[in-house]
């Protein structure tokens, strides 16, 4: 890839300062303590924690096109405390102690990413504006409301998640339609191409290496090989999340699940007067399907809804304009906000986010051959990579910690069914959730099509 040829992968990207000009990939063989596969948060997260720890550690990050390529400069920017399968967590009595634990660890990693972007310089226009989410219909919201007492019966205060009526509601975001909802503080947004530039270029700058245009053909005890040299190390850290199933082996591990998003243009005060989102708190309705939504920091709504599995797990880094999904995606938002029907929107564009089989993250680490994985944040990643790259710099470091003891370490996921049972299930799972989201929309119960749809995508 010629520094010229690189295309903008995300309105985030395009919207950056200065041109991404790819840095030079791996050429010939190399020695380092830590070799990392894959430069978007969870592994830039990782370096910045052992380097910071352990200055004298050789560490190189190897990334098949440039740093933040992947979700971690496509999202929606929610960096929020939600992680992904942690209500199982909670409810199964011998893991709830750690798995609340590990919430009050999510609660401050949505602080973390804030703390250390500043320490070290990165502008990622971090506003910690909290998270609004509404029930739009009566069984919406009243989902919405029991997930709240659950939560608050299992000991969070009006300080993490708070209730508001419809009134309350629309004093924050004028979401149409909108009965009132859940607001907590846990959340900022930020712009996510800026964080993963801006972790790059500190990381290189305090003896990082980074390779890019460098894809990884396989993943071995003490080695990475590349099509153009190898590295051994010691410690060698697969942080390749949805686009793990192109490495040998790993076809059934982890689905990429795509979500696609839009971004208007920047709208004048006049409609922020109309639709509220005061301090940039992010924002999404309930439904199945799933939405969020920004405020950015240069005025745009950027918007984006749950996209499609692509059967053999396939993975699309572009999509043309008139993809249906965008549509989608934009009939959607207008749902949420009809006054926006007259503005154009000026970007589109998506990713591949990483699901596994359990909608469960985990954290592998084999101390005696030094390998390492993370991933399956299931579109949750933004916070949880900040934490996930704390825990696996503990555990690359040989260390227990508080964060060790967090029940997704270790965790075991089974693979997913292979082709066409995978593609099958994929299409008839959506479509479950696209009935429950209609039924919920005319008022009546999801009924069957609810509880399939969160029997096999609960999170
Ligand atoms: C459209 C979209 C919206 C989202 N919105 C949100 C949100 O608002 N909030 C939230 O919390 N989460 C969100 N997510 C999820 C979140 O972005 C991810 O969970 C997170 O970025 C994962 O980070 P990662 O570093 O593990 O993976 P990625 O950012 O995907 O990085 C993996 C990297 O590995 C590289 N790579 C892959 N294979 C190889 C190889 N063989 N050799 C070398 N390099 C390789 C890729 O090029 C990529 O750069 C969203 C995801 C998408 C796609």
């Amino acid at each position: 890839m010629a520094a010229e040829r690189f295309r903008s992968p995300s309105f985030w990207f395009s919207t950056l300062e200065k041109p991404v000009q790819p840095r030079a990939p791996l050429d010939g063989d190399a020695q380092f303590d830590v070799a990392i596969v894959g430069a978007g948060y969870t592994g830039l997260w990782t370096a910045y924690y052992l380097s910071q720890r352990e200055p004298g550690c050789r560490i190189a990050i190897v990334e098949a096109e440039v740093a933040g390529f992947g979700a971690s400069g496509r999202n929606g920017g929610w960096c929020a405390y939600y992680f992904s399968g942690i209500e199982s967590l909670i409810e199964d009595p011998s893991k709830r102690e750690r798995a609340l634990a590990l919430q009050r660890a999510m609660f401050d990693a949505v602080d973390e990413v804030g703390r250390a972007s500043k320490a070290s310089g990165i502008d990622c226009d971090y506003a910690k504006g909290g998270v609004l989410i509404a029930g739009t219909s009566q069984p919406e919201f009243a989902r919405l409301r029991a997930g709240y007492e659950e939560m608050r019966g299992y000991g969070f205060g009006e300080e993490d998640f708070r209730w508001l009526d419809a009134n309350a509601f629309a004093e924050r975001a004028r979401i149409h339609g909108a009965l009132g909802g859940i607001y907590s503080p846990h959340c900022a947004a930020i712009q996510p191409a800026k964080l993963a530039q801006g972790l790059a270029a500190f990381l290189e700058s305090h003896g990082v290496a980074v390779f890019e245009q460098s894809p990884v053909r396989a993943i071995e005890k003490g080695r990475i090989r590349t099509d153009h040299g190898c590295i051994r190390a010691e410690n060698v850290l697969r942080c390749t999340e949805g686009y793990s199933c192109r490495l040998p082996g790993l076809k059934r591990a982890i689905l990429p699940l795509h979500s696609m998003m839009i971004a208007t243009e920047p709208l004048p005060d006049s409609t922020w007067q109309q639709l509220g989102l005061q301090g940039r708190p992010t924002f999404a309705d309930h439904r199945r399907t799933v939405t969020y939504g920004q405020r950015t920091a240069d005025g745009r709504l950027a918007f984006g809804t749950r996209g499609l599995y692509y059967y053999g797990s396939g993975i699309r880094d572009y999509f043309a304009p008139d993809d249906p999904g965008f549509a989608h995606t934009h009939a959607t938002l207008l749902e949420l906000f009809p006054s926006l029907a007259g503005v154009e929107i000026t970007h589109r564009w998506g990713g591949a986010l990483g699901v596994t089989r359990d909608w469960m993250p985990f954290i592998q680490f084999d101390p005696k051959t030094g390998l390492g994985a993370v991933g399956g944040y299931a579109g949750n990643g933004v916070a949880t990579t900040n934490l996930a790259g704390r825990t696996l710099a503990d555990l690359v470091l040989r260390e227990t910690t508080e964060r060790t003891t967090y029940p997704w370490v270790g965790h075991p996921s089974r693979q997913w069914e292979p082709e066409p049972l995978r593609w099958l299930g994929a299409q008839g799972v959506r479509r479950m959730g696209e009935c429950a989201d209609a039924a919920e929309q005319k008022g009546r119960h999801a009924g069957l099509y609810g509880r399939i749809f969160d029997a096999f995508a609960s999170h």
